[in-house]
């Protein structure tokens, strides 16, 4: 019988726990036993791992967060902190990893594998940051959210002929902005990717004004320079010119925590279920992830190094549209 460790790590994301369910049954069809490591690479360090069961992860799917937990944790991105890792696991007789999680975690697991111990990665955070799969666990609901919560806040602001200014998650990625800006009919989107200068957003909110727009409205990502702090600063100077009143809205970890959409539970599911399909034929050192619809696994040294472009035609688009 194998041995093996399930992790989720760093950011949490709606969905990872369809992956969790999926790979401990799926191991369980392959005769494995599985368990699970709480609080990400922390618990690792810390040898907190449980058996899981099938009834352990029942009912589990339709609920946001990690029933395993997660964390960051720097102690683990050492040469010191790689090898007690490895130590912990082969305490225990584990034979494979699964790492569920974004680009700090699949590190680890390179790491690790790097280390001769079998790892396989499981594309998932809301960033969509992630090289190796073009959509991520997470990202559904996330974008969901965020268009939610823009539809509702053009409602308002049309109402009282404001510009509503809603800042996005996206540490390093515009993927989410630039997505949920395009849905939801963004006069302006701020991303890291090709910032636009805040006297740009200003004249963008002033012209949607001039041309008898009932609202406006601007879309940033929390990693662009001028993130909605900043901008929103920068725009008091231009308070008279603006024509609408600025209303601004971060929605933050409100994105995090929804229930997972239909599209994120199934890439978890399959997902899940692939990591355990590689590893049975023996393949390990790879992320699984979704390209062009399909399941393909990237060795997690690209992974590492790659780095995933944002189709910013999207952009252009958003911006031909805004009139
Ligand atoms: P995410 O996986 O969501 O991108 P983080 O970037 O915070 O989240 O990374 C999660 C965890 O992965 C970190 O707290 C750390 O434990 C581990 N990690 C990050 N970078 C490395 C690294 N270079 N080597 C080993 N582990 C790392």
């Amino acid at each position: 019988m194998k041995r093996l460790a399930v992790l989720t790590s760093g950011g949490d994301a709606p969905g990872m726990n369809a992956a969790i369910r999926a790979v401990v049954r799926s191991g369980l069809a392959q005769g494995w036993e599985t368990f699970g490591v709480r609080r990400g690479y922390a618990g690792l360090l810390a040898g907190q791992l449980v058996p899981l069961g099938a009834r352990d992860v029942g009912s589990i799917s339709q609920h946001g967060g990690t029933m395993l937990g997660s964390a960051r944790c720097p102690d683990f991105a050492t040469e010191e902190g790689h090898r007690t890792g490895l130590r912990q696991l082969e305490q225990r007789g584990i034979e494979a990893l699964v790492v569920i999680g974004g680009n700090g975690s699949q590190r680890g697991a390179h790491a690790l594998s790097e280390l001769g111990f079998p790892v396989v990665g499981v594309a998932s955070t809301n960033d969509n940051d992630l090289y190796g799969s073009e959509i991520t666990i997470g990202v559904d609901t996330a974008l969901n959210i965020a268009l939610e919560a823009i539809d509702r806040l053009k409602v308002t602001a049309a109402s009282h002929e404001r510009a509503s200014l809603v800042e996005v998650m996206g540490r390093h990625c515009g993927y989410l902005a630039l997505l949920s800006g395009l849905a939801g009919g963004a006069d302006a989107i701020v991303i890291p990717e090709r910032e636009l200068a805040p006297d740009a957003v200003v004249a963008e909110i002033s012209a949607a004004f001039e041309r008898g727009k009932a609202h406006a409205l601007v879309v940033v990502a929390e990693g662009a320079h001028y993130n909605a702090a900043r901008l929103e600063r920068y725009s008091r100077e231009f308070h008279g010119q603006l024509g609408f009143e600025l209303r601004v809205t971060q929605l933050g970890h409100v994105q995090r925590g929804g229930i997972p959409t239909v599209a994120d539970r199934l890439l978890a599911t399959r997902l899940g279920a692939a990591a355990i399909d590689r590893l049975a034929r023996g393949e390990h050192g790879v992320l699984v992830g979704l390209s062009k619809g399909e399941v393909v696994a990237t060795p997690l040294a690209e992974v590492v190094t790659g780095e995933k472009a944002l189709d910013l035609r999207l952009l252009d688009l958003a911006q031909m549209l805004a009139m």
